[in-house]
């Protein structure tokens, strides 16, 4: 089963939540606006309607008065329809009273029903300006002869040259509810249709955006072991898909760079154990194709249990660099006096400085002001090993008669170790390659794996610290290592 075929396509996908996403802010937004947008034109439809009604009003009032300027007498109480107003706004029902409230004159329209005298129709003449109301739903039916109800507009008039008065109209609300309900229903309809082009749009406006995304997907899916030079294509412009790919891209260089890295330690690790089993096979073969001597067997043996070291020792490094490759914390972890690794590292290695006839001269810092010696917090065995390592080269490195110096300072808070020697210092060239791992300076046949300054480096940044070499003005070397004082673990650098 391949990668693919585990990784089935999710019913919720980034397109659809990202569409409804979209769509449902967009429903909120329009369906909020609509209700605004009804509600406004709904209030502009009712005052419209009302203003119109007033209207209504206002040009009775000016036809009464022309018609009071002719004929100057009270208005004579009328029962029945026709009177001598000219009442002429079809669908409109008007009705004039008398100040206590007594039909003086009505609309033919209305036949003989009159307009509701309520309390409302009566606080005009308080109130002092036109009283509005909605009423009788029989009444509207019978005048009509529809269904609805009848908005009622009451003013009170009082003339200088008559007796006061008060005028009602009325007219259907039918015409002004159809206007609404035709308004809402646009809108109904409108916000489903609204809702689709927009749902639409949001689908196609969803895969525009995430086509780069498909594409990078595929490009990753090509990318393997075996094509890990590949980057992803970067598409024109510099948007934010554009800045993820060269982070992809950039993560990418480092991958491969670590894998190149380890690919060459893996084949260097190989070669390095193969030669010493190899040079045993041969010599065994040979001891193997005739008698030999007792001190020839015990001569093979020897070199077995050279090369058995040798062995042994390159595992232990490669152990001790994987360890740190990994990242894995270091075993035991205290604190350690620099001094007390500084003295030790001397000890081990003065037979050996005997043997070359080379003086190993330490110098060890003063105790600081609390007369505390410098202290490291991390792991002795790594620190003794780092440590060894440079005084070991030191020595190896010297001519006979030479010293290597071996200096502890503080240097606020770092403890710096020192190894100086008087040999032939490090090519030039080689400077920024000695820490490498197998790397060994062409020429120099000290039979060492190439491994030593390489495990240096990284125990010294495995306490936080780090490993630099310089050479001296005069003949020889000088490798520096420094790490953060303190009782605490620090922070690992990485390798
Ligand atoms: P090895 O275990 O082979 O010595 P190292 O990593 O310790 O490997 O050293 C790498 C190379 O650096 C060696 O080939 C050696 O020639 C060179 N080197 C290390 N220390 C010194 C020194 N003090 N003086 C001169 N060359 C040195």
């Amino acid at each position: 089963m391949n990668r693919r075929s585990i990784m089935t396509r999710p019913l919720f996908t980034l397109r659809l939540k990202l569409t409804l996403l979209y769509l449902a802010v967009f429903g909120v937004l329009l369906g909020g606006l609509s209700i605004i947008l009804v509600t406004i034109r709904e209030q502009y439809i009712i005052e419209d309607f009302d203003q119109r009604l007033i209207g209504r009003a206002m040009s009775m009032l000016y036809a009464i008065s022309l018609v009071e300027n002719r004929t100057p007498a009270t208005f004579p109480a009328v029962d029945g329809a026709g009177g001598r107003i000219p009442f002429r706004f079809p669908g409109y029902f008007f009705q004039l009273r008398s100040a206590d409230g007594t039909t003086i004159e009505r609309s033919e329209n209305m036949g003989q029903r009159t307009l509701p005298w309520t309390a409302t129709a009566q606080a005009s003449r308080t109130a002092g300006a036109a009283q509005l109301e909605t009423v009788h739903r029989d009444l509207a039916v019978a005048l009509t002869g529809e269904g609805g109800e009848l908005r009622l507009l009451t003013l009170y008039h009082a003339p200088t040259n008559r007796p006061p008065f008060f005028l009602q109209i009325a007219v259907s609300t039918t015409p002004m509810r159809q206007s609404i309900a035709q308004l809402r229903s646009l809108f109904l309809g409108a916000i489903p249709t609204g809702l689709l082009i927009a749902g639409a749009a949001s689908w196609l406006l969803a895969r525009r955006a995430l086509a780069p995304i498909g594409q990078i997907a595929r490009q990753a899916r090509e990318l393997t072991a075996a094509h890990l030079d590949r980057r992803l294509a970067l598409p024109p412009g510099r948007d934010e898909v554009a800045e993820m790919i060269v982070t992809i891209n950039q993560m990418l260089d480092r991958l491969e760079a670590a894998f190149r890295a380890q690919e060459r330690f893996v084949a260097d690790a190989a070669h390095e154990l193969k030669t010493p089993a190899a040079v045993l096979l041969g010599q065994a073969q040979v001891l193997a194709s005739q008698p030999r001597s007792l001190h020839e067997y015990q001569n093979f043996l020897i070199s077995v249990q050279e090369e058995m070291r040798r062995i042994n020792q390159m595992v232990i490094s490669l152990l001790t660099l994987a360890r740190a490759d990994a990242g894995l914390p270091m075993e035991t972890v205290s604190p350690v006096s620099v001094h007390d690794v500084v003295t030790d590292v001397i000890q081990r290695s003065q037979p050996h400085a005997d043997q070359r006839g080379v003086r190993l001269l330490p110098t060890l810092a003063m105790p600081g002001p609390d007369g505390q010696e410098p202290t490291v917090c991390g792991d002795s065995e790594l620190l003794r090993s780092m440590i060894l390592n440079l005084v070991q080269n030191a020595v190896r490195h010297s001519p006979p008669g030479e010293i290597v110096e071996i200096a502890v300072s503080l240097r606020g808070s770092e403890v710096q170790v020192c190894v100086g020697d008087r040999g032939p210092g490090i090519p030039a060239q080689h400077l920024d390659q000695i820490f490498g791992r197998f790397f060994r300076v062409p020429g120099s046949d000290e039979g060492g794996t190439g491994l030593g300054l390489a495990i240096a480096r990284a125990v010294a940044r495995m306490h936080g610290g780090d490993i630099e070499v310089r050479n001296r003005p005069g003949p020889g070397c000088e490798f520096t290592a420094r790490l953060p004082v303190g009782k605490t673990q620090p922070e690992p650098k990485s390798l």
